[in-house]
């Protein structure tokens, strides 16, 4: 099978890894991708935003499958110009994805499909995010209707901090909040039905002990110990296949992965959110522990005929991802700082340097982004993995670089719960 893979990110690079180890994968190629999947795949330069651009390439390189990794190239329709060139593509179409790009669309679905989720009204003018507020009470969530890459929902008691942001916004769903660990589900789907994989927690917060502001992620680990151990199979069965059927049942079949946010509440799990594609970096250590062939099980999603191959298998033992950003992140981010240590690093046994935001200048390795790069390992537990990542990160350096030493730490499950923006 001859893939291709479409973004330039660490969700692309762990990705594009697993493929490449996959006998059943015999090519690996990239669009635009980055230094470290240059270093096992081939490289394309093209806009992952043009969908014609994406397709001809697909044909070009004989690709059996395009995955295409980020959210916006799936809201501007990549995927369906791909799947109208006839070739498998793993990834919504531009109507499925609004499941991430409206968050009212996304509430009206769950809503109609009965899936688990805070309470929400959906607001265009002061009066009514006024009066949801009130509604709802404090802490007060306030989530821009469109994408906003993360930075379009705010949390807090503060209720003037909470209008002015949807002032800010325009259409917004102000929410009920929501009390309990976060968890990241990936279902993978083939338009009507799904495969779980294994739970994951990301870090949200760019410093240790869940303070400072949000970030893309800072951090994740898999499995979750102290999780319940049927939360994959309650998840299927309560919120992603009610999903898949309603979406299937208005036309828009949803052919990728269905990221489901969830809070573990008191009541049960409730989701926070949906995305239309795999979450950074928290589908890094999910795919380090992936046991069953990734290229088999997305071409078949791809296909409508997830039935055919086995459920994905998970190996003993967990994995943790620290992410490395750069000076300035979130808020800005550095570019053009040298890299050092990245190849002793990648040869620590159980490691893997995930490229997020790096290029090439030179023989040198600069950072590019936020999220520079992501130290990833495997271990027999937690402990671990996570002593092993720490290990590897320490050789890494470059100027001003970020990083959070509690990644993965005790108490685990709690550390990063649903929390206020301005605490
Ligand atoms: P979202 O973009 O919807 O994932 O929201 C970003 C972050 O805001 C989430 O990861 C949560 O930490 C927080 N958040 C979103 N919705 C809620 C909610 N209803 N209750 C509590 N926290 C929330």
């Amino acid at each position: 099978m001859k893939t291709l893979v479409i973004g330039t990110g660490g969700r692309e690079h762990a990705l594009a890894l697993a493929l490449s180890r996959d006998p059943g994968v015999s090519e690996v190629h990239a669009a635009p991708g980055n230094p470290g999947i240059g270093a096992f795949a081939t490289l394309h330069d093209v806009d992952p935003m043009d969908g014609a651009s994406v397709a001809a390439l697909a044909r070009e390189v004989g690709a059996d499958l395009v995955v295409v990794g980020p959210e916006a190239p799936l809201v501007a329709g990549v995927a369906d110009a791909v799947r109208d060139a006839g070739i498998a593509v793993f990834g919504p179409s531009r109507e499925a994805a609004m499941l991430e790009g409206s968050k009212a669309f996304s509430k009206e679905v769950m809503a109609a499909a009965g899936v688990p989720t805070a309470g929400s009204r959906t607001c265009t003018t002061s009066e009514e995010v006024a009066a949801a507020l009130d509604g709802f009470g404090a802490p007060y969530v306030v989530k821009d209707d469109a994408l906003a890459a993360g930075k379009g929902v705010v949390v807090t008691r503060d209720r003037a901090e909470a209008l002015a942001h949807a002032a800010a916004c325009g259409r917004v769903v102000v929410e009920e909040f929501l009390d309990g660990p976060e968890v990241s589900l990936f279902a993978v789907c083939d338009g009507a039905t799904a495969y779980p994989l294994q739970p994951a927690q990301d870090f949200k917060r760019i410093r240790d002990g869940g303070r400072g502001p949000n970030t893309g992620g800072m951090g994740s680990y898999s499995p979750l110990p102290w999780a319940p151990a049927d939360l994959a199979a309650t998840v299927i069965d309560t919120v992603v296949q009610p999903t898949l059927d309603e979406m299937a049942r208005r036309g828009a079949p949803f052919v990728g992965c269905l990221y489901v946010g969830l809070a573990l509440t008191a009541a049960g799990p409730r989701v926070i959110e949906f995305n239309c594609r795999f979450g950074d970096p928290d589908v890094q250590p999910v795919l380090a522990l992936l046991d069953s062939p990734l290229g088999a099980l997305l071409h078949a999603a791809a296909t409508g005929r997830l039935h055919e191959v086995e459920p994905p298998r998970f190996r003993d033992g967990a994995s943790v991802t620290v992410v490395l950003a750069s000076a300035g992140y979130p808020e800005s981010s550095s570019k053009g700082d040298v890299v050092t240590g990245v190849g002793r690093a990648n040869g620590v046994a159980d490691v893997d340097v995930i490229h997020a935001g790096t290029a090439l200048s030179g023989d040198s390795l600069v950072t590019a982004g936020g999220r520079v790069l992501a130290v990833r390992a495997v271990g027999y537990d937690i402990a671990d993995a996570r002593s092993r990542a720490y290990a590897a990160a320490d050789l890494i350096d470059f100027p001003g670089m970020q990083r959070r030493s509690d990644i993965a730490a005790e108490p685990l499950g709690v550390v990063e719960g649903a929390s206020l923006t301005d605490e």
